[in-house]
C-alpha cells in the first residue's frame, strides 16, 4: 500500500535494521522502545488490523507469533515477555498496518491503561 508506513519499511524506502525475518513476516525494533526489548512483528502483506483478518490468514498470526518466541529467546527473556496487538483507535493502534509488539526485559504492569 502506497502510503504505509509499514510497506515502506518492509520495501527499504524507510530504513530500519531487520532484527529477524520468516517466510511471511519481518521484525525491528520500535523507534519509541516502551521496555528494554520492544520489537515490532509485521506481516510482509498489508492487513490493516486483525478486525480485517480472516480464515485465510490463520497461519500467518501463528507464524507471527513463533517469530516473537524465537526473538525472546533470542533476547533472553528468560523470565517472560508479552505479545500485543493493539487493534482499531479503541486498541490503541497507531499504525494500520497489523503488527504484534513483543516487550520484555522488565516487569509488566496489569491491567493495561
Ligand atoms: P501501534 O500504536 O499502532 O500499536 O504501534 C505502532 C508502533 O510503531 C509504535 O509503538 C511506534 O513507536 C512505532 N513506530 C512508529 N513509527 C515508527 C518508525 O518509523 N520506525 C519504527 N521502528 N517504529 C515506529
Ligand atoms: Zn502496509
Amino acid at each position: 500500500m502506497a502510503d504505509c508506513l509499514f510497506c515502506k519499511i518492509r520495501d527499504g524506502a524507510i530504513p530500519s535494521k531487520r532484527l529477524a525475518e520468516s517466510a511471511n513476516a519481518f521484525a525491528f525494533r520500535d523507534i519509541a522502545p516502551q521496555a528494554p526489548t520492544h520489537v515490532l512483528i509485521v506481516p510482509r502483506k498489508h492487513l490493516v488490523s486483525l478486525a480485517e483478518a480472516g480464515a485465510e490468514d490463520g497461519a500467518l498470526l501463528g507464524e507471527m507469533h513463533l517469530l516473537a518466541q524465537k526473538i525472546a529467546n533470542d533476547e533472553g527473556l528468560t523470565n517472560g515477555y508479552r505479545t500485543v496487538l493493539n487493534t482499531g483507535r479503541d486498541g490503541g493502534q497507531t499504525v494500520f498496518h497489523l503488527h504484534l509488539h513483543l516487550l520484555g526485559g522488565r516487569h509488566l504492569a496489569w491491567p493495561p491503561g
